[in-house]
């Protein structure tokens, strides 16, 4: 079985290591991924110049591309490179993807793509952690995988793990929330500045990711791309 490997934050990220070698008990594992920091660019494509696909030092049990564009620019060159894909797997991110994050997140985004173009995916996020964190959920992360691997019918879940976790947990997406803020501040000349920022939530509700999560549980949240909102297109008699 081949698996791309993927993520948003870059060939060098600690994450991406850890998720290309558990993959790699599955079978072939490649890497491609953004060159530089993607995270929040969620499902941007490179469509106005050309894109370099080029060799980074392998990794422990993969080959590894770096490429100078956005998570779906890496899927759409690794899967047209490398035929045939079976598996896409987007992670491990350096932060959780939980609820309305989702909408900003490019891990989630490449694992969104590999869908598109017709690949079953998993996007992977977890707080910054240190190795020992890393052996912590690697179990955890090894189930999921084995979970995808054995049902074809999962074409693409969201998975945020928890530092310490202590079982798995099947999820919806949490919605009811969406709290960005804007932070004024000030360059060194005086100018006026703005961090744009998403502020924590709180009080998840029962059965969501982010609940999961709080709880100290994996969190799979299996998702479709078809945002098509049935009850009003039922209204009109459609
Ligand atoms: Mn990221």
């Amino acid at each position: 079985m081949r698996i791309l490997v993927t993520n948003d934050d870059g060939i060098y990220s600690p994450g991406l290591r850890v998720l290309a070698a558990l993959a790699s008990a599955h079978g072939q594992v490649r890497v491609v991924a953004p060159d530089a920091e993607q995270s929040s660019m969620a499902h941007a494509i490179t469509a106005s110049r050309p894109l370099r696909h080029r060799r980074a030092p392998a990794l422990e049990r993969a080959d590894a591309w770096r490429v100078d564009g956005t998570p779906a620019d890496c899927v759409a060159l690794g899967t047209h490179l490398w035929r045939p894909v079976e598996l896409v797997f987007s992670g491990i991110n350096l932060g959780t993807n939980l609820g309305s994050q989702t909408w900003h997140s490019g891990t989630l985004a490449a694992a969104q793509h590999a869908v598109l173009l017709g690949y079953r995916a998993a996007a992977f996020s977890a707080p910054p952690l240190d190795e020992a964190g890393y052996r912590r959920i690697a179990p955890f992360v090894r189930q999921v995988i084995d979970v995808l691997v054995h049902d074809p019918a999962l074409r693409l879940v969201n998975v945020n793990l928890p530092e310490r976790p202590r079982g798995l947990t099947w999820t919806r997406q949490s919605m009811r929330q969406y709290d960005s803020e804007v932070v004024a501040t000030k360059d060194p000349y005086g100018h006026e500045l703005f961090w744009y920022m998403a502020a924590p939530q709180q009080d998840p509700e029962e059965g969501t990711d982010r609940w999961a999560c709080e709880h100290d549980f994996v969190s799979i949240t299996p998702l479709r791309l078809d945002l098509t909102d049935a009850a009003a297109l039922a209204r009109y008699g459609c």
